[in-house]
């Protein structure tokens, strides 16, 4: 699933070809993408303009010129925007924008990316966007100590997408290997100063994978077909069975809340 540094990335890559140019929409749908009814989205969309891309965690709201709604965009488990190029297959295509010359297209096999619209001045009356929390490249340390650190597991407080949006299980792995925690570990456990080295080994980590264009370990993601290249330079993620790149330790893989965890028995002691 695409995290904040690969949507970041996506967001990046269609900006230069779809703001401001008159939008004319030729839906081919899908019904269960939508969670707006397809006839208002049109509608909505139809002739007007897009001012601006922003990104909340792995949300992408495309603001409209004269609208009071903006449109959302949650690319799922395997969402991918296209702007300039079109994307080399052509199966599995639900949404097409006609941008005065330029396209938009988004292509999703697995279906379980999001478009709908809401309020731009009230995000949070949309049911889809009232537990999502702020982006986690805009938090604090101060506001992690005071949100992380309940009784339940660090990875799932730090995949908890009300607390901080944005990071999903490749750079939860990625980070809990980095600051040598266990991602069991109970979050309340942690002292203030290992989750102000948390903070900051979080943002190093994503703003680097921004950089090398995100990881992309199972989905090509970008706006020209561009695929990142952050995936070379993790630890754990995907990689149980593996010697740790610091100790040599055989990675491990466990659940956490259901989701496959690995780690460093070694580095990451409990
Ligand atoms: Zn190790």
């Amino acid at each position: 699933m695409p995290e904040l540094p690969e949507v970041e990335n996506v967001r990046r890559n269609i900006v230069p070809y779809v703001l401001n140019k008159k939008i004319k929409v030729n839906i081919l749908a899908d019904v269960k993408l939508f969670k707006s009814p397809r006839e208002e989205i049109e509608k909505i969309l139809e002739g007007n303009q897009f001012s601006k891309i922003d990104r909340v965690g792995k949300y992408l709201f495309f603001r409209l010129k004269d609208s009071i709604y903006s449109l959302c965009v949650h690319l799922g488990m395997s969402g991918q925007l296209y702007a300039h190029t079109a994307p080399i297959k052509e199966n599995h295509l639900h949404f097409v924008l006609d941008l005065e010359g330029q396209k938009l297209w988004y292509r999703d096999p697995r279906r379980f990316g999001k478009i709908f619209l809401f309020k731009t001045d009230n995000p949070k009356e949309h049911n889809l966007l009232k537990k999502v929390g702020p982006d986690a490249l805009s938090i604090t340390s101060e506001y992690l100590i005071k949100n992380l650190k309940k009784n339940r597991p660090i990875k799932v407080q730090l995949m908890d997408q009300a607390i901080l949006a944005g990071v999903g299980n490749i750079y939860a792995d990625e980070v809990l290997f980095r600051i040598k925690v266990h991602p069991e570990t109970k979050a309340k456990t942690l002292e203030d100063s290992k989750i102000e080295e948390l903070h900051s080994e979080l943002i190093t980590l994503l703003e680097d994978s921004i950089k090398a264009k995100g990881s992309s370990v199972t989905y090509a993601v970008g706006g020209e077909n561009e695929k990142g290249s952050f995936q070379d330079k993790l630890f754990v993620y995907r990689k149980a069975g593996q010697k740790c790149k610091v100790c040599g330790t055989k990675l491990e893989k466990i659940r956490v809340n259901q989701r496959g965890t690995t780690f460093c028995p070694s580095c990451q002691k409990q």
